[in-house]
């Protein structure tokens, strides 16, 4: 049983944390009058993560580029629990703005979600990538999220309290899964993680990062061709766990460990959502 009406009947209720149309009871909400800011908040795991954060209680603002998107959102759950603010990661006078917004509307600033993020162009030889190419995805993809962070502190330090994350990759623990721009970008974004981590214990905050395989948001689709039930199939035959698919909801599920209590002890942390694959090699096939 899941609907609002199970609860008004007082039945016990037994949710999937992670759906989208879930009424998650008052006890078993984990985020309940937190604060939180995503950038790349209006798509893909970025609007999945508003969508659960607020289903547990914390109000959002969704800080994107797609105006229409984001403001779509936000109108579906409600301006009690969110907002939309324009933001381009690349900008930091934005991503300083998205942070004050969170603190006007919403009193203050708990989560900092650096989710934002560019596919770049397509893979090929680091003979043929150019350096605007490599800059390009760096401004989005890193610079992002150093803005994010540096912001998100300025308003954390003050109040001793905080958590952001970041939206890093597999690309960050294994070789050859994406352009090197792309990789670089992941994987400095680990190096930042555990920096900021270093730094910021000291004032309570904890910094952590996700890392998921392929996920079928437009990000991923769009950069290989596949529509989303093809481009699933593809990674599980790919992937090293069978039979389940990676899916948005197991990836915002993961970002709202680390935000909320659960993870109350786990900071400078790149959690992988990969089943696994990123610590496999089965080429040897001792297994089989
Ligand atoms: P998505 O395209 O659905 O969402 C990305 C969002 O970021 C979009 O709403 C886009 O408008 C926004 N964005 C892009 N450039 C921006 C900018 N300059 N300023 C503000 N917002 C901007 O894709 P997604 O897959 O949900 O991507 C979210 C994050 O997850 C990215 O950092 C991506 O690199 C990472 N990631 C995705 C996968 C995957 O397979 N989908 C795997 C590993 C990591």
């Amino acid at each position: 049983p899941r609907s609002r009406q199970d609860l008004q009947a007082g039945r016990q209720v037994y949710t999937m944390a992670t759906s989208s149309d879930v009424v998650v009871p008052a006890a078993a909400r984990k985020l309940e009058g937190k604060v939180a800011v995503i950038t790349g908040g209006a798509s893909g795991i970025g609007e999945r993560t508003a969508r659960l954060f607020v289903q547990h209680g914390a109000s959002v603002v969704v800080a994107d580029i797609q105006d229409e998107l984001g403001a779509r959102l936000c109108a579906e759950l409600g301006p009690e629990a969110s907002s939309y603010v324009r933001c381009d990661v690349r900008r930091e006078e934005d991503v300083a703005g998205a942070v004050d917004h969170a603190v006007a509307r919403f009193g203050k600033l708990d989560i900092m979600f650096n989710n934002a993020g560019i596919a770049g162009p397509p893979c090929q030889s680091v003979r043929d990538s150019t350096k605007e190419d490599l800059e390009d995805v760096l401004a989005v993809n890193l610079v992002g999220p150093f803005l994010g962070t540096k912001h998100a502190a300025r308003v954390m330090v003050p109040a001793r309290r905080g958590c952001i994350i970041a939206t890093s990759s597999l690309a960050s623990a294994m070789a050859g899964v994406a352009s090197h721009a792309y990789t670089c970008a992941k994987r400095a974004l680990v190096g930042l993680t555990e920096n900021a981590a270093a730094e910021l214990g000291q004032h309570g905050i904890r910094v952590n990062c996700v890392s998921p395989a392929g996920a079928a948001t437009p990000l991923a689709t769009r950069y290989v061709g596949l529509d989303g039930e093809v481009f699933e199939a593809a990674m599980e035959s790919l992937g090293n766990l069978k039979g389940v698919r990676l899916r948005v909801e197991d990836i915002a599920a993961a970002v709202l460990f680390l935000a909320s209590d659960d993870g109350r002890y786990v900071s400078g942390h790149n959690l992988l959502i990969d089943g696994g694959i990123s610590v496999s090699n089965q080429s040897f096939g001792i297994f089989n």
